[in-house]
C-alpha cells in the first residue's frame, strides 16, 4: 500500500507481517515457547502494537533489555511475562516486583538489590539467572556463579525469589558451525546441571536467539528469544533470505518528494559537493536525513526507489535531506513516493540491501529510524 500523502516521511509496519512471522517461528520452534523480543521500541517497529502482534501470532513471552521498557509493556495491560535483562544500580526494582516483571540476573549487586525489592514489596521476585557461557558481554562469569546460585537457592527457600528461568547467549549464532556455538551449548548444560546440584531448578532454559531459532534445534530448549526474525529479517542474511524460513520483512521506509528542479551539468549537490551531476538533469529532494536514522554513510551508495527506477543518494545525507538525480527524462514530481527500503518484491530494496551497501546490519537499519518518523500501522 502506499504511504499516506501528505507525510514527508513515514515507517509502515506490517502487523500481520509480525504476526506471521512469530507464527513461523513458533511452528519452527517446536516444544519450545517463544519470547518475542521486542527491545529498542521492537526494533524501531513500535513498542505496543508489534508487542501485541507477536502475541496474536503465538508468543507467550515478551522480552526486552531495559526495565523501563517492561514497565511500559505492563502498564498498557499486557499481561504475559515479560523479561528484561540489562541493569544499572538503584533501578526501581520494587516496582518490577510489583508489576510482575521477570528480571534477568547477572551480578551479584542486581540479585541484591532484587533481594531487597522483594522485601519492600511482600512479594515474590520472579529471576532468570543470566550466564555467560563464552560470549564475553552481560552474565554472570563461573567466579560468581557458586555464590550466586547459594544466595538463590537460599532466597527461594524463604520464598524471596523463584527462579523461573536460566538463560545464555550466543557469540556465533550467525555462523552455525563456528566452535563456539557447540562449547556455548555444553558449557550451558553444564551449568543447567550445576544448578540443579544446588537445588535450583528453571521452568525455562534458553539460548536462543533469531539465528539460532532458525539454524540450530539442538539449542531450543524450553524456548527461543528470537528478536530479528519477528520483524521479517534475517539474521543470516549470506546464508538465507527471510522468504527461505517463511519471514516477511514488516517495515516498509518511505518519504515523498520534496521538489524536483533542473540542475545543469557541472553541479555540485549537497554539502561538500560530494556528488557532481555529469549532465543537464533534474534533482530530487527528498525530506528525509540522518535525524530520521538515514545513516550519513549513505552519501552516494545509499539506495532507493522512485517509480519503477532504483537510484543511489547523490551527495551527503543532511541532518534532515538528502537529494538524488533523477536523470533528465524522470517524470518524477513534488509528493512522489520515494521508498527507502521494503520487501523488495516490487524492486525496492530491502533493509538488508541497506546494510550491505554502507557495510553494516540490517539489525541497525530498523532500529535507527528516528522518532520523528511516524509509524503508520498496517
Ligand atoms: N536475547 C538476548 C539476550 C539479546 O540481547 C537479543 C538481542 O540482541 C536477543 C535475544 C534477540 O536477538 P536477535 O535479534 O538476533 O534474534
Amino acid at each position: 500500500a502506499p504511504a499516506p500523502p501528505g507525510l514527508p516521511a513515514c515507517a509502515q509496519v506490517d502487523l500481520g507481517a509480525i504476526t506471521s512471522n512469530v507464527a513461523a517461528l513458533k511452528a519452527l520452534a517446536g516444544n519450545a515457547e517463544v519470547m518475542a523480543v521486542v527491545k529498542a521500541d521492537a526494533y524501531g517497529h513500535g513498542l505496543l502494537p508489534s508487542a501485541r502482534a507477536a502475541l496474536r501470532g503465538g508468543a507467550t513471552w515478551l522480552g526486552v533489555a531495559q526495565l523501563p521498557e517492561a514497565v511500559e509493556l505492563r502498564r498498557a495491560g499486557i499481561e504475559a511475562p515479560l523479561l528484561s535483562w540489562l541493569h544499572v544500580p538503584g533501578q526501581d526494582f520494587v516496582k518490577a516486583v510489583n508489576l510482575g516483571i521477570d528480571l534477568g540476573i547477572s551480578t551479584t549487586w542486581a540479585l541484591d538489590q532484587v533481594l531487597a525489592a522483594a522485601t519492600v514489596s511482600g512479594q515474590t521476585a520472579r529471576v532468570h539467572l543470566k550466564v555467560d557461557t563464552g560470549l564475553g558481554r552481560n552474565g554472570a562469569w563461573d567466579a560468581d556463579l557458586e555464590a550466586l546460585l547459594a544466595t538463590l537457592a537460599s532466597a527461594q527457600a524463604k520464598q524471596a525469589v523463584e527462579v523461573v528461568g536460566l538463560f545464555s547467549h550466543f557469540a556465533y549464532a550467525d555462523a552455525p558451525q563456528h566452535p563456539t556455538v557447540k562449547a556455548q551449548q555444553e558449557r550451558f548444560e553444564g551449568i543447567v546441571a550445576q544448578a540443579e546440584r544446588a537445588g535450583i531448578r528453571p521452568q525455562v532454559r534458553h539460548l536462543a536467539n533469531s539465528a539460532a531459532t532458525l539454524t540450530n534445534p539442538s539449542a531450543h530448549y524450553d524456548l527461543v528469544r528470537p528478536g530479528l526474525s519477528v520483524y521479517g529479517l534475517s539474521p543470516v542474511p549470506d546464508l538465507a533470505a527471510p522468504e527461505d524460513f517463511g519471514l516477511r520483512e514488516a517495515m516498509r521506509l518511505v518519504a515523498r518528494l520534496s521538489s524536483v528542479k533542473e540542475s545543469p551539468a557541472g553541479q555540485g549537490v549537497s554539502y561538500g559537493h560530494a556528488y557532481t551531476t555529469s549532465e543537464d538533469t533534474r534533482l530530487g529532494l527528498v525530506p528525509m536525513g540522518y535525524s530520521d536514522g538515514v545513516p550519513r554513510h549513505a552519501t552516494n551508495v545509499g539506495p532507493v526507489q522512485v517509480g519503477s527506477r532504483r537510484y543511489a543518494v547523490a551527495g551527503r545525507v543532511c541532518m534532515d535531506q538528502f537529494v538524488l538525480d533523477l536523470g533528465r527524462d524522470s517524470t518524477a514530481k513534488a509528493g512522489d513516493e520515494v521508498v527507502l527500503f521494503g520487501v523488495g518484491v516490487e524492486g525496492e530494496p530491502t533493509a538488508q540491501d541497506w546494510a550491505a551497501a554502507i557495510d553494516t546490519i540490517n539489525y541497525e537499519l530498523v532500529t535507527r529510524v528516528g522518532a520523528r518518523v511516524p509509524r503508520v500501522y498496517l
